[in-house]
């Protein structure tokens, strides 16, 4: 399961101004949908309406073909993971880090999520592989390999959902790449929106929708939307 569907989605925090404007959108389960636009095009805010954190003003937004509105808040975070645009991790081991709110994992679990999100780089610089410490005294980490360690929690909890929010820090091109790559790799049998700034993060999303204004402004593949200009 886990298609999740926008149908006409009108959205406010403010009455007096509209930031969703009639969204539609889906996206079938096993699929994953970027979402690009400029700053303030109501991206981040689709996320938060996904988990209830607002009440939407008009239209309808579903998983498995249930309004959201029939579904506690506890059922969704169970059903959706998020890989919110700032990390904050726990100034302990990266680990720690990657393990944190499924303690029974194994560490064969670990290891294979940390593969997937491509973080071996920076953890393999401790002998103990992920007992390298985050933190004041410790690795200090990128917002990418921040956001890395939070795409490797996010697989170990295996949601069939997964929302990901890309930094908004200027990422350089090769931290771009790797997220770009890891993201490809969770995203392959999961349910994925992946909230981007550039269309060259998004290559491989199965449909990549620019919103602008509060609107659906185009949509396609990323060679679509590259021969649209
Ligand atoms: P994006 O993710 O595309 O940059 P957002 O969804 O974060 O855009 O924000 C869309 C618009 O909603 C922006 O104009 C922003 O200022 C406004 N906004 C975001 N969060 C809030 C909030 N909690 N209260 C009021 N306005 C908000
Ligand atoms: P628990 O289920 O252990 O009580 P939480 O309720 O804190 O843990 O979080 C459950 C899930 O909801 C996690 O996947 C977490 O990433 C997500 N989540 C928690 N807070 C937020 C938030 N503010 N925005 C988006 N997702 C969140």
């Amino acid at each position: 399961g886990g298609t999740i569907r926008f149908e006409d989605v009108t959205f406010a925090y403010d009455p007096a101004r509209p930031i969703l404007k009639g969204v539609t959108f889906e996206v079938p389960a096993g699929k994953s949908v970027a979402i690009v636009g400029p700053s303030g095009a109501g991206k981040s805010t689709i996320s938060r309406l996904l988990f209830r954190f607002y009440d939407i003003s008009g239209g309808r937004i579903t998983v498995d073909g249930q309004d959201i509105r029939e579904v506690t808040q506890a059922s969704l975070r169970r059903a959706i993971g998020m890989v919110p645009q700032d990390t904050v991790l726990f100034n302990d081991t990266i680990r720690y880090n990657i393990r944190y709110g499924r303690w029974e994992a194994s560490d064969a679990e670990v290891e294979e999520a940390a593969g997937l999100a491509q973080i071996h780089d920076f953890i393999q610089r401790s002998p103990a592989g992920y007992e390298t410490e985050v933190g004041e005294r410790g690795l200090k980490l990128s917002g990418g390999e921040k956001q890395r360690v939070a795409i490797a929690r996010a697989i170990l909890k295996s949601p069939p959902i997964l929302v990901l929010d890309e930094a908004t820090s200027a990422l350089d091109s090769h931290t771009e790449r790797e997220i770009q790559e890891a993201l490809d790799r969770i995203a392959r049998d999961r349910t994925a929106i992946v909230i981007a700034h550039r269309l060259s993060t998004v290559v491989n999303a199965d449909e990549i929708i620019v919103l602008d204004d509060g609107r659906v402004a185009e949509r396609g593949t990323h060679g679509e939307l590259l021969a649209k200009g």
